[in-house]
């Protein structure tokens, strides 16, 4: 096979591969309108041909217009900067192709290379067969060479980001484990010796799992809503998961704004719902029954106060979402949501404030409310900022 043919079938495979993907992409954002406003953005002779709304006559040639020209509009949320620099190649490649022009080894290797972290990065099916193609070519030395500092220079955390992330549990997490390890063993003191080290020991293992549940759930979301993932970190404070550099679940589209924040509680709901039903079947007393009744306690706990209607909670951004659904507006969206926020931040402030002259571990419990109030002031203030901020997305 020629290298113009290789080029060929890579370009197939990207098309297989790419036009779900862009025309999913532009009726998420666009609704009925798609393929009105897909026409405005295709040259003239594109335009012609590109068929009916009911039956559009894409080719690769299309897509990848669609995406370069529309970039900011539509593909900016879903993708990063590694794709966009892939579309330009495998745009010139095309060119190239349709006017017959010779491929080196080198330019064949490459373009089949970008298709293939193209496809791997919108997670299309297809990705697999042209990893295939590129790992049956010969490879030259030289593109070796080249290919790794290219993506070195370019961004370091794509291709397999979309499937894989780094998990990190920063030392105060565990120096949380230990010392509710050290609480919970105080707190269960009318328990005889087994089940206390039991429960004493099993209690900052659940919590741990529960919360790092809870950010796989934001995670999975987010990578079906094409998003990378870079890592779930685990903190005391709770655990937060982060997209990789210029990723903003903020301009996401409206569903998968919702369901990427909606999915923590909603993992929590799910397993208290699922260890409930362990708990309904197990012997009274047995410990599967006293530690399924933990861990339906605590995810109740965590997916509720997650829930709270406020940022940087989950609860701030589902009101968000649900808000973006019913007025059909980001802004207006984001205002109500912040304002209410900042009103309940505010009232956190003042309340434990005044509380906060009771003494012990009231004043402790009032001074975290405190601390977490002013949290919620900065964190809604932020998201007012985002709607104003264009280069929140870069
Ligand atoms: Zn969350």
């Amino acid at each position: 096979m020629t290298n113009h043919e290789l080029v060929g079938r890579a370009l197939e495979l990207l098309k297989q591969g790419l036009v779900p993907f862009v025309e999913r992409e532009l009726k998420n954002k666009h609704g009925q309108a798609w393929f009105e406003h897909t026409l405005s953005v295709l040259s003239e002779s594109q335009a012609r041909q590109f068929g009916t709304a009911d039956k559009p006559r894409w080719d690769v040639a299309t897509a990848l217009g669609v995406v370069w020209n529309e970039w900011d509009v539509v593909f900016r949320a879903s993708l990063g900067q590694a794709e966009r620099t892939h579309i330009r190649e495998l745009r010139d490649a095309r060119n190239r192709w349709a006017h017959q022009e010779p491929f080196s080894n080198d330019h064949a290797y490459r373009t089949i290379d970008s298709t293939a972290r193209l496809l791997t990065a919108i997670s299309a099916p297809e990705a697999s067969d042209a990893r295939k193609m590129k790992t049956n070519l010969q490879r030259p030395r030289f593109v070796e060479q080249t290919a790794q500092s290219a993506t070195r220079s370019s961004k370091p955390t794509k291709g397999t980001a979309a499937t894989s992330f780094e998990l990190k549990i920063g030392w105060s997490a565990w120096l949380g484990v230990a010392a509710l390890y050290v609480i919970s063993f105080r707190a269960l003191a009318h328990l005889d010796g087994g089940e206390r080290v039991l429960l004493a020991l099993t209690g900052p293992v659940i919590i741990l799992a529960s919360v790092l549940a809870h950010e796989l759930g934001h995670a999975f979301t987010m990578t079906i809503a094409g998003m990378k993932v870079q890592k779930i970190v685990l903190e005391i404070w709770g655990g937060y998961t982060q997209g990789a550099k210029g990723e903003n679940p903020f301009k996401l589209p409206t569903g998968k704004y919702f369901w990427t924040f909606f999915a923590g509680p909603g993992t929590n709901f799910l397993i208290a719902f699922i260890a409930f039903l362990v708990q309904r079947k197990a012997a009274p007393g047995s410990t599967p029954q006293v530690v399924s009744e933990v861990v339906v306690g605590l995810n109740l706990y965590l997916g509720a106060l997650n829930l709270i209607p406020v940022f940087p909670l989950d609860g701030g951004h589902v009101l968000r979402g649900i808000l973006m659904a019913m007025t059909g507006r980001r802004v207006l969206a984001t205002l109500i949501s912040a304002s209410l926020s900042i009103a309940l931040g505010a009232v956190g402030l003042i309340y434990s404030y005044d509380k906060l002259t009771t003494d012990g571990i009231s004043a402790l419990r009032w001074g975290l409310v405190g601390l977490f109030s002013v949290v919620v002031l900065f964190a809604s203030l932020q998201a007012l900022k985002n709607i104003f901020d264009r280069s929140a997305d870069r």
